[in-house]
């Protein structure tokens, strides 16, 4: 299967701005911002979506929450933030390679559009 933009932003062929690597994510600013501080935490894995992840992936999900939070107080959102997996279609999703959307650093509406 062809590598994802995010999988070869991991691989260090297209350049991003990382703000956080671990062994098992890589967490890089969004190129298309939609908040002020627009992160997104991407595993190592080339997991597709939540819909493909397994019962052997759930401390990995645990990890990428934990690294959003600290990375939200890296980014001094110490007013609030929201996390979003967009997944499928219908859930605005556009690349297929599993990642955790962070977003603050502004009044966030709900609900989404
Ligand atoms: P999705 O729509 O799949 O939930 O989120 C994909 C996100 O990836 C979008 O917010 C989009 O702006 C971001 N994105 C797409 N291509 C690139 C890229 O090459 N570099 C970075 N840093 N972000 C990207």
């Amino acid at each position: 299967m062809a590598k994802t933009i995010f999988q070869k932003i991991i691989d260090g062929e297209i350049p991003a701005d990382i703000v956080h690597e671990d062994d098992q994510c890589v967490a890089f600013r969004d190129a298309n911002p939609q908040a002020p501080t627009h992160i997104l935490i991407v595993p190592r894995t080339p997991i597709p979506s939540l819909d493909d992840i397994t019962d052997e992936d759930e401390p990995l999900i645990g990890h990428l929450f934990t690294v959003a939070r600290d990375v939200a107080a890296d980014e001094g959102l110490d007013t609030g933030y929201r996390t979003v997996f967009n997944c499928g279609a219908d859930g605005g999703q556009s690349v297929d390679h599993l990642h955790l959307h962070l977003l603050g650093g502004r009044q966030l509406d709900w609900p989404p559009g």
